[in-house]
């Protein structure tokens, strides 16, 4: 591409190389700004880039782009100033674009990776297509030639987080919640989002589905005690790219996938969480299915449908707690009542009489990872308007009303793998434990 801009110069063609210019007016100009990066794969997801505050910065000829450690992200020629701003040229500035894994699906340390940075030169881009140009953001799509990735989308906007508080993450060993990537001797700030928040459900959303995501929503909004989640339909699969949207998408015929996510990206100097995409494949519902089919070969198939549909409240539930800003606590299923005498009763009486006691208590938290059965109580529990569990209110209302309990209950979490017996867990700390056996 660079070649082409050169062969146009060299004919004086500036009008159709000032088709690549860019406008940045002047009110993005000299003031802190949010660059953020969204990913949408051939598969249909979309993943979250790590967000950068840039300042745009004028030297000569130049336009800089620098982030917030000083580091120039882009420089591109400036071909015309005007009342108006800075048009620069845009594309040939682009000469690469770093693409880092915001926070993705589990907790990874800072060197795994896949939160390796990426820079994709601009070799491997198909197109660049300047979407939005105004005085409020530039919005910018970077269609790519590598395998699995459709395109890039660039979004600048200013920087309006000085009205967001950022919480001290000042609990790290009693409450699993993500924080800011920290940066030397820089303070550590949890992840929230800014509430209320709306989140939006794709219009391909199963019709059955649809109550079994209200359940799932009003679940958090009874452990933080109002309505702070609103739930809407969105009719535009574009929503889920942009920043600022919490979009709640449904893969059905990914029967053979067996991972929900729920994933954001932060404002990496107070931990707001700017924008979160959750995604459950239709492979919950096949899997779940043949597991209570083939547990419970009598149960007619309404009760064992109404069983995965609980399954599944419990897994959006579960993807939309990631979403609030909180980690897994693989200790939760410690507090559990079940034990290897009641279970079986419990689990029958749900089962064939759709009946869950109040008192019935799988688990202190649904962001632990425990099996199924205990996944499909809990949801069950959640249908049923039950009280949120113990943990997950408590650890929610730190997070967001900065209310200290004496206690926050068990807790541990994990930095790479969930933790098994074979590779670190232990009898407390430990992932897919089915706890009433323990008892
Ligand atoms: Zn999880």
């Amino acid at each position: 591409m660079k070649k082409l801009v050169l062969f146009m110069i060299v004919l004086n063609l500036p009008a159709i190389v000032f088709a690549n210019g860019l406008m940045v007016s002047k009110e993005l100009l000299n003031r802190p700004l949010v660059l953020s990066s969204v990913a949408k794969k051939s598969n249909g997801l979309v993943n979250y880039s790590k967000a950068y505050i840039v300042k745009f910065g004028q030297r000569d000829d130049r336009l800089s782009l620098t982030n917030s450690n000083g580091e120039v992200n882009y420089e591109f020629e400036i071909l015309a100033r005007t009342d108006a701003g800075v048009e620069i040229n845009f594309e040939e500035g682009l000469k690469s674009i770093s693409f880092q894994s915001s926070i993705f699906k589990t907790e990874l340390p800072l060197t795994h990776s896949q939160l390796k940075r990426h820079v994709l030169p601009s070799k491997v881009f198909k197109k660049v297509k300047i979407d939005t140009q105004n005085n409020k953001q530039i919005i910018a799509t970077i269609a790519l030639n590598v395998p699995g990735y459709d395109f890039i989308r660039i979004e600048l906007v200013p920087d309006t987080s000085q009205f967001f508080k950022a919480k001290m993450h000042s609990y790290e060993d009693k409450v699993g919640v993500y924080s800011t990537f920290p940066l030397q001797n820089a303070k550590q700030f949890a992840a929230r989002q800014s509430l209320p928040a709306t989140y939006e459900y794709d219009q391909k959303f199963p019709e059955e589905l649809i109550s079994v995501l209200k359940d799932a929503v009003k679940y958090w909004n009874k452990a933080l005690g109002g309505k702070f989640i609103k739930l809407v339909k969105t009719n535009s699969k574009k929503r889920a790219q942009k920043i600022g949207t919490h979009y709640i998408d449904y893969y059905a015929n990914r029967d053979e996938d067996g991972g929900a996510r729920g994933v954001f990206n932060l404002h990496p100097h107070n931990g707001k969480i700017l924008s979160s995409y959750i995604y459950v494949p239709s492979g919950f519902k096949v899997w779940g299915t043949k597991y209570f089919k083939e547990k419970f070969p009598t149960v007619s198939d309404k009760k064992i449908k109404r069983a995965v549909l609980d399954y599944l409240t419990h897994t959006l539930a579960h993807e939309i707690g990631h979403s609030l800003g909180l980690r897994h606590n693989f200790a939760a299923s410690h507090e559990s009542n079940l034990t290897v005498h009641n279970f079986d009763k419990v689990f029958d009486r749900y089962l064939k009489k759709a009946k869950v006691s109040k008192r019935i208590k799988p688990s202190s938290s649904i962001m632990d990872y425990i099996s199924i059965d205990y996944f499909t109580l809990m949801g069950a529990k959640m249908r049923k308007h039950q009280k949120a569990l113990s943990y997950d209110k408590k650890a929610i209302r730190w997070i967001y009303f900065d209310r200290t309990p004496k206690t926050f209950g068990s807790y541990c979490t994990h930095f790479d793998e969930p933790p098994t017996l074979e590779n670190g867990g232990t009898d407390f700390c430990q992932a897919w434990d089915e706890p009433h056996l323990k008892k």
